[in-house]
């Protein structure tokens, strides 16, 4: 009867690792036995190493402290410092003259590229084209393995449904699926085949857990989340990861529900250690094991360390706190020494797979830094995701794609010809004011006039290490030029949105416009051209309501890399048709933040309906988004025919469902279409969202084609966690829907029995 729970199946969550080298724990046993307990501690520690390595060694000062211990051998590890001749400096320290030689591991944030940049990851997220997410992050290892690093702090697996939180640019987007697939092709780019292979590099699953769900969207701000949240929404992309054999975790700044992520010992003790049978190691976030002081959860730095290394934080990013107080603590019987051993096995056991052991050195190939470092190929593999990565978001009058003969066209705004913003946030190791700028990408099309007039600045804060990244300029004096180009052209493309480092940690807004006087010089050219492409940089998805509702054709770029004016052009050019697909919805204002596909029913309809006198609506605004997660269009256009589901096992046991679609290019041009497929459990023991991405895939269609695509819902997509984290299918009623956005689907159903 239907006042009964539905009925289900639960299968336990628990992932046990892919079974050690037993040639690699015997080594590591052996070295165990001869360390005494500060070595141990030492491979905890992990020093931040920027400051010159090239002039005489400091004999005061932290620095001098930090080549003291790591003589001692009490570095397990540096971040920070980087080409091959500073890592080799480093490494010949530990490794020449410690006691024991123990290699360090060589940890790098290389977020989208190392020196050849790719497109930020919530960009190349909507390619959702997981070949060339995994190229581009095999380019990164390529890159910075080259340059002597060992082990990247990427990928960010933060689900975030928060566009003011400025780590939405480093991240797969708002959806567990997605994003647990492209977290997967990041890591497999990242460590390869074969970790111990010179080009490959370990991978880092962070931040564990909860961060992209900080309040309000301030970045480090307290997240309070309920269990099926959690289990559903945050965890799901670092249990693929896990999977797939990522070798490090990062915990994360914030508290959650109460306890710092650092200290959390559910989390990483029991969850992810316990559980899950995760046996890389964790890293703390940047001095995150100090901030539990601040959080109000250690009283002193003493008593955080005890908190952080009991709860399985296995390696200390620069609190100093492990070096300083692990000895005494496990003296005192507060730590006990296992886990102090535990910890130490867990990383040697990555230096040993990373082969350090081996040799020490094999990153620190000066050859290799020469040839590979910015190549031509690694530019071409750059340049072809960052074309993957655009969104077409509109385009009326087939105002796009641009003719190339004969046209006057005005290229308008500052980001046109910067080329340091396309870089984005998080690129330590790029120079400056590399990138292709759209002004040098669109003028190697000369069949046409190209006149450039900037219109309105947008460069203040446009560094990595000025927070102030309001931009406030008020002054409008280049306008007039920019309104007069506007109108003498026949198409005028306006360049706006973000500068680089408006996004990215500590990068939180509260207005999700276009910065500055960005609004009011687009109202100004369109009262004088009304023909506008308005093509987007940023780092999160922008309110754009006004454009929407006025420009004709609107081209969201991101923040590209360095191939970034390239990919722009032959986009607008109709090189390459895009094909890309919103990662995030998109708001009409920030009062709607959060805002996701994948949310809840309420008790109310969502729509004024007959007797209901309250709906779940605002006064002042639409439910929707302006632009829904999955949306993205084509210069073509495709049509979705012939759906039909299989049940070929409906049982809840064994589910079997086939679902095919056919999908035909009804347009003009060649095109590729994301064929997305979600689900809705009607009825379940915990509630489900109204939607929820189960299936994807990627097709290409020339005009009149038509290909019917395949996918198959089974145990594993046709359940979700219950709040014991068991896996858990229950039988009733479901719908399934396809389509090219998750606000444009056809519907069917199937019932589990
Ligand atoms: C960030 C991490 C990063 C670390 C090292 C922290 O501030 O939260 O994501 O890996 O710094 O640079």
């Amino acid at each position: 009867s239907s006042s009964e729970k539905p009925e289900g199946v639960t299968t336990n969550t628990t992932i046990v690792s892919d079974g050690l080298d037993s040639k690699i724990e015997a080594k590591v046993d052996s070295l165990l036995a001869i360390m005494t307990l500060e070595e141990k501690i030492g491979q905890m520690n992990q020093y931040n190493g920027f400051w010159d390595l090239t002039g005489p060694q400091p004999k005061e000062g932290v620095a001098a402290k930090k080549y003291e211990h790591l003589r001692k051998g009490w570095v397990g590890s540096m971040l920070n410092v980087r080409g091959v001749e500073d890592v080799r400096k480093v490494q010949k320290i530990a490794v020449e003259e410690s006691r024991l030689g123990i290699p360090l591991i060589i940890g790098f944030d290389v977020i989208h590229g190392y020196k050849t940049m790719s497109p930020i990851p919530l960009a190349e997220s909507a390619s959702w084209d997981m070949e060339a997410i995994r190229k581009s992050a095999e380019v990164a290892a390529l890159e910075a393995s080259a340059a002597g690093i060992n082990w990247t702090f990427a990928p960010m697996l933060d689900i975030s449904r928060d566009a003011r939180w400025g780590r939405v640019m480093e991240g797969g987007g708002e959806d567990p699926f997605l994003g647990s697939k492209i977290g997967v092709a990041r890591i497999q780019g990242f460590q390869g085949e074969d970790l111990s292979a010179n080009h490959t590099i370990a991978a880092c699953a962070k931040h564990f857990a909860g961060y992209g769900f900080s309040e309000s969207g301030r970045d480090y701000n307290t997240v309070d989340v309920g269990t099926s949240t959690l289990n559903n929404m945050i965890f799901p992309p670092f249990v693929a990861a896990n999977k797939v054999g990522v070798k490090t975790f990062m915990n994360s700044f914030n508290v959650l529900n109460g306890i710092p992520a650092t200290g959390n010992k559910m989390l990483q003790r029991d969850i992810l250690k316990g559980d899950w049978g995760f046996n890389g190691f964790i890293v703390s976030d940047w001095g995150s094991i100090t901030e539990m002081i601040a959080h109000g959860y250690a009283k002193d730095g003493k008593s955080a360390a005890e908190m952080a290394a009991n709860a399985g934080s296995d390696m200390d990013m620069e609190s100093y706190l492990y070096v300083e107080h692990l000895a005494d603590l496990v003296k005192e019987g507060k730590v006990k020494e296992h886990l102090i051993e535990d910890s130490a096995r867990r990383i040697l056991r990555v230096k040993y797979e990373l082969g350090l052991f081996d040799d020490p050195y094999k990153y620190c190939d000066a050859n290799r830094e020469k040839t590979i470092l910015g190549s031509k190929e690694n530019h071409e593999t750059v340049l072809d995701v960052a074309k993957k990565s655009i969104v077409l978001l509109k385009n009326e009058n087939k105002l796009l794609p641009l003719k190339k003969e004969g046209q006057k066209i005005a290229l308008i705004g500052a980001l046109a010809e910067d080329k340091n913003s396309p870089l984005g946030s998080w690129r330590i190791a790029a120079d400056d004011n590399t990138a292709v700028s759209v002004l040098e990408g669109m003028r190697q099309y000369k069949g046409n006039t190209l006149v450039y007039a900037k219109g309105a600045d947008v460069s203040l804060g446009n560094t990595a290490f000025v927070m102030e990244t309001k931009i406030n300029t008020t002054d409008k004096s280049e306008f007039g030029k920019a309104i007069k180009v506007a109108a003498q052209s026949d198409v005028v493309v306006m360049v706006l949105g973000e500068v680089g480092f408006q996004s990215g940690e500590g990068r939180s807004r509260t207005e999700l416009d276009l910065p500055g006087v960005q609004q009011d010089l687009l109202e100004e050219i369109y009262k004088v051209n009304k023909n506008i492409v308005l093509v987007l940089n940023n780092g999160r998805p922008l309110a754009i309501t006004w454009a929407d509702e006025h420009i004709p054709a609107i081209v969201e770029a991101w923040h590209l890399g360095s191939q970034s004016g390239n990919a722009i052009a032959q986009v607008l050019y109709g090189e390459y048709n895009p094909s890309g697909k919103l990662p995030m919805s998109f708001p009409r204002n920030v009062g709607q933040v959060p805002i996701y596909y994948n949310h809840k029913n309420t008790g109310r309809p969502i729509e004024p309906a007959p007797d209901i006198v309250f709906w779940s609506h605002y006064s002042d605004q639409e439910n929707s988004p302006l632009y829904a997660f999955g949306h993205g269009l084509s210069y073509t256009s495709f049509e979705y025919s012939n759906f039909k589901i299989d049940a070929e096992d409906s049982s809840v046991n064994t589910p079997k469902i086939k679902v095919s679609i056919d999908v035909t290019n009804s347009g003009d041009y060649d095109g590729k279409e994301v064929v997305q497929l979600y689900i809705k459990d009607l009825f379940a023991s915990v509630t489900r969202p109204v939607k929820e991405l189960k299936g994807f895939e990627m097709t290409s269609l020339k005009p009149g084609e038509t290909k019917t695509i395949n996918f198959e819902l089974n145990a594993e997509t046709l359940g979700f966690y219950d709040n014991d984290n068991n896996w858990i299918v229950e039988k009733g009623g479901f719908e399934v829907y396809v389509g090219g956005s998750s606000d444009k689907t056809i519907k069917s159903t199937f019932e589990l029995k």
